[in-house]
């Protein structure tokens, strides 16, 4: 274990150069309830989390965040996926903003994308924080995914690395780059280029929807145990579908991965990922309905019958990321307030209430399964 790459800093936490790994969560309450967070927050910190993401969509966001602030010493990171131009209102109460490359484009289309970079770094700057550019698997820039299309981790890697070439042209290196999607081999391929493209960028791990244990760990674990002893990976987070009350689970699993690997403890599961694939988010401050973890449970153990046939069932928890991160599934629902949006790959079949959606999804799961 041991990093290369050079160090960054998030506060007073050093990330990169062969510094700890840090283990970061992010809270699954909505922003705006502010004790409840504050709570998710303590929670975090107290198994030992190193940084702790927050969403932040709207105006009001941002005003919970100043309370949230004055509250704790967190080091608290924002997370902006469509709503970058909060930036600026929400440095100050940060250490560190994660934009997404992939989700630039949607406001503000007079702009071009250098232009809306120089002006998150410009921010950072004035701050003093850090960044992340968390590239995401379901939302990919549309450019890089016609400039190397058919070739998906290509167009990661290369979004990634073009945009870190930019914060270097603007002369900022407190960044650290993530590259994430839901099979872990596809993790470990596009951080295995990447670091290889930029040896000296530290790089955030973590396998997106992972989704409900012990899943969600055994699919970390594939990808951590190649990536971690190969010096690639200076800070983590392990992504799991969990009740609120769970939360912390993320930190203590990060906590114990990491362990396992520097005592050389690994998992060997030769047969995971033949058979039925669940993957779910882990939900944020983004859902809008607190049933989603109930259904994502409630799906595991409906489609129990067909764990033997490989196929990928996709359980988002809101409009944002959802429509783009089922896309790949041969099965996905996501969340809305008051329905569930049923897909088959690519193709929208129809929304329906909370308590109709499982029929729904098991005829046409038997219906794949019969076609096999
Ligand atoms: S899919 Fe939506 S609810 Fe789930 S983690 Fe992503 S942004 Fe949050």
């Amino acid at each position: 274990m041991g990093s290369k790459t050079r160090k960054i800093q998030v506060r007073d936490l050093t990330i990169g150069g062969g510094a700890p790994i840090a283990v970061q969560s992010m809270c699954a309450t909505h922003t705006q309830d502010i004790d409840a967070t504050l709570k998710q927050i303590a929670d975090l910190e107290a198994k030992g989390a190193d940084l702790i993401r927050i969403a932040i969509d709207n105006a009001k966001d941002v005003e919970a965040l100043k309370q949230i602030r004055k509250a704790t010493k967190a080091r608290l990171v924002v997370d902006l996926q469509e709503n970058f131009p909060l930036a600026e209102s929400v440095a100050p109460y940060v250490d560190k903003i994660r934009y997404n490359p992939g989700h630039l484009h949607h406001l503000d289309k007079s702009k071009s994308i250098q232009e809306k970079v120089a002006w998150i770094v410009s921010i950072a700057k004035t701050h003093g924080i850090a960044l992340r550019i968390g590239v995401n698997c379901g939302s990919v820039a549309p450019e890089f995914l016609e400039r190397y299309a058919g070739n998906h981790v290509k167009a990661i890697v290369e979004s990634a690395a073009w945009h870190c070439e930019l914060l270097d042209q603007m002369h900022f290196t407190n960044y650290v780059v993530s590259l994430k999607d839901s099979d872990p081999q596809k993790v470990v391929i596009c951080n295995k280029e990447f670091s290889i493209r930029r040896p000296d960028v530290p790089i955030h791990l973590g396998v997106t929807e992972a989704g409900l244990l012990p899943d969600g760990v055994i699919k970390t674990r594939i990808a951590f145990e190649q990536l971690i002893p190969a010096g690639i990976g200076d800070t983590i987070r392990v992504s799991l579908t969990l009740p609120n009350s769970e939360k912390h689970q993320e930190i203590t699993w990060g906590h114990k991965i990491i362990d396992d690997i520097k005592e050389g403890r690994f998992v060997s599961v030769p047969d995971f990922g033949k058979g039925l694939n669940i993957i779910s988010c882990p939900s944020c401050s983004r859902v809008e309905n607190g049933d989603f973890v109930k259904l994502a449970m409630e799906v595991k153990e409906m489609t129990a019958y067909a764990k033997d046939n490989k196929l990928t069932i996709a359980v988002m928890g809101c409009r944002v990321n959802g429509p783009g991160e089922t896309d790949d599934a041969d099965l996905g629902l996501w969340c809305g307030p008051n329905t569930v949006t049923v897909k088959r790959k690519s193709e929208t079949l129809g929304s329906f209430r909370y308590n109709e959606v499982l029929p729904i999804l098991k005829k046409e799961l038997d219906q794949l399964v019969l076609a096999r």
